[in-house]
């Protein structure tokens, strides 16, 4: 298969397994975001792929190429870490030259490439520029030149972004996102901001204690989340407790979900439905009696906060869509049975 497997990787230091029997096929051309808790061992898979750190077990494959063993040098990665490690004492040009002089490519190579490359990040003409003057966005840009010097056929990121602030960051997202469609390049980036692996992967792992916990589209990971854990970590989500009643219809806090079927012989299950699926209404008429405990105006949208049977339910509408309804008001929350997802254990 062209792209990139991983095939029953574990890595374990000592007694502590920090990557667990991971297998994934990570089609060329995609953008892949690890995801998850931080010592779930994103970076660890991340440095196994790069040739940092060797498997304990299993095979990784490029192309049809084993090279669970070929040394980083010789695996054509393109790597860009949180430091970003520019050299400070050279400049722009230099910098992005640096892994071609090192191969002995040809000085008027050197030249075209940078100019390419400056085009491609939209620093044209900064090749002259000493890197100490750049301001933080652009010397990420210039690390990510560097790392695609070579074209290489793998481009692995450790948390790139997150020396930046909220909004640059936000920036770079979709920037690196049309860069790496531009190249077609596939390409692999470990974060913990779940936003930003939505912004830019074709596929998200989630991963969890070393172990892939879910790997799909991003909207299939927020819609179709596999398991509470995933539902919790991606997004704000609402888990509530469901169960047969005796005719078997599904139960949240002791009121009847029209609709929302159970699997059969399913004992205690959770649903989770995201905050913007939950609808307040009037009491009655079938919805979970509850009393609103909180309400947060965001401006843009108000998240409303109801204490129902001992749980809190949140809500989250535009202005426009949500009753107006204060602390304190009764009110009936309902659940469309068509976005609860059931999580049976
Ligand atoms: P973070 O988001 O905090 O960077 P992560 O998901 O990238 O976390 P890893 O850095 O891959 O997590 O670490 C996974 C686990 O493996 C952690 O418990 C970590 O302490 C452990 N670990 C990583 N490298 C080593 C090492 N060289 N020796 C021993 N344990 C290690």
């Amino acid at each position: 298969m062209s792209g990139l497997s991983l095939n029953g990787i574990t890595k374990q230091f000592g007694d502590f397994t920090a990557v667990d029997n991971v297998s994934l096929n990570v089609p060329h051309g995609t953008f892949l975001c690890l995801l998850g808790p931080s010592g779930c061992g994103k970076t660890t898979l991340l440095r196994m792929i790069a040739g940092l750190e060797e498997p304990s077990h299993g095979s990784i494959v490029i192309d049809d190429e084993d090279i669970t063993t070929i040394p980083t040098h010789k695996r054509n990665l393109g790597m860009v870490f949180q430091s970003l490690a520019l050299f400070p004492h050279l400049s722009v040009g230099e910098n992005i030259a640096y892994p071609l002089r090192i191969r002995s490519r040809s000085k008027d190579e050197q030249v075209q490439r940078v100019d390419d490359l400056l085009k491609l990040i939209h620093l044209p003409g900064f090749a002259d520029r000493p890197v100490a003057k750049l301001s933080g966005g652009q010397r990420q840009r210039v690390a990510i030149a560097r790392a695609l010097a070579l074209s290489p056929r793998l481009f692995l990121l450790d948390e790139p972004l997150s020396a930046l602030d909220a909004k640059l960051r936000e920036a770079m997202q979709v920037e690196l996102r049309q860069l790496q469609q531009k190249l077609g390049i596939t390409t692999i980036v470990v974060t913990h901001d779940q936003r930003e692996a939505m912004t830019m992967a074709d596929m998200v792992v989630v991963m969890g204690e070393g172990r892939i916990r879910q790997a799909a589209p991003p909207v299939e990971i927020y819609r179709k989340p596999a398991d509470a854990f995933v539902a919790d970590f991606i997004g704000m989500t609402n888990l509530l407790p469901v169960e047969a009643d005796g005719a078997g219809r599904a139960t949240v806090l002791g009121t009847v979900i029209a609709g929302l079927a159970l699997s059969n012989g399913v004992g205690k299950a959770q649903i989770s439905i995201r905050p913007e699926d939950v609808r307040i209404a009037a009491p009655g008429n079938g919805a979970i009696a509850g009393t609103v405990t909180f309400v947060r105006d965001l401006g843009g949208t108000i998240e409303t906060f109801v204490e129902a049977g001992g749980k809190t339910i949140i809500s989250v509408a535009t202005p426009r869509e949500r009753p107006d309804v204060a602390t304190g008001t009764q009110v009936g929350v309902v659940l469309p049975p068509e976005c609860c997802v059931v999580l049976e254990k």
